[in-house]
């Protein structure tokens, strides 16, 4: 059996730990390497304060030294933003029809699903883990829990026995860490020591975009 590979999407803005433990436990619990996915931003939407350049230098700094947390540049390398069906198509292209392709999405990202270009096609390309905190339940849409309902699983081993169209329910450790929080001290001129990789801190470099 090949091994998934799962795919974190976002805009690291900066990374922080919040982004590398989820990543880290959905990569355990699913036995399956993760991809951090930086994003390009759509021009409606307010732009990164780091530069797509800035933004990988802090991801591959972070992710140096193992193995399975990776870095995956492919939507910065397309120069403009792209719709995740069209970058599970790209992978599917590249990795072939059987290999398992896992898509992480937070709760609420989940939630919003309906209103994502052609939805429903995601679940022919991929699995959708949805990354839950324990005791907080975000409610669906009619049309996605119906889309869902048959879906379901509480084996991670049918998303390795299978290439897509399950949904798994991954609760992760809730830190309310986000990369806001971590630009706003930045930018008040405050530490954000243990709240971003050390290795962020390690090279002055890395977080000069965010210090005023
Ligand atoms: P911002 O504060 O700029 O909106 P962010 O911290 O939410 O950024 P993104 O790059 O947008 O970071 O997030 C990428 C992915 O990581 C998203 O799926 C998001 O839900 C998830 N994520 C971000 N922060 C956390 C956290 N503290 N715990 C769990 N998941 C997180």
């Amino acid at each position: 059996m090949i091994e998934p590979i799962a795919i974190l999407g976002g805009t690291f803005d900066p990374v922080h730990i919040g982004h590398l433990r989820v990543a880290l436990e959905a990569s355990e619990a699913l036995d399956a390497p993760v991809r951090l996915m930086p994003a390009h931003v759509p021009p409606h939407r307010s732009a990164p304060v780091a530069n797509p350049a800035q933004r990988v230098a802090m991801l591959r700094a972070s992710l140096a030294g193992q193995d399975h947390l990776q870095l995956d540049t492919r939507e910065l390398d397309r120069r403009e933003p792209s719709y995740t069906v069209d970058t599970l198509r790209q992978m599917r292209g590249e990795f072939g029809a059987e290999r398992s392709l896992i898509l992480l999405l937070g709760a609420d990202a989940f939630a919003g699903l309906t209103t994502w270009h052609e939805w429903r096609a995601l679940f022919d390309l991929a699995h959708i883990a949805v990354m839950t905190r324990p005791g907080h339940d975000t409610r669906l849409p009619a049309e996605l829990a119906t889309e869902i309902a048959s879906r379901r699983t509480r084996s991670a081993t049918d998303l390795h026995t299978s290439p897509c169209g399950k949904l798994f329910d991954l609760p992760v450790t809730p830190l309310e860490i986000s990369a806001s929080v971590v630009r706003a001290l930045l930018a008040a001129g405050r530490d954000p020591r243990w709240l971003v990789p050390d290795a962020l801190l390690a090279d002055p470099g890395l977080l000069a975009p965010y210090r005023s």
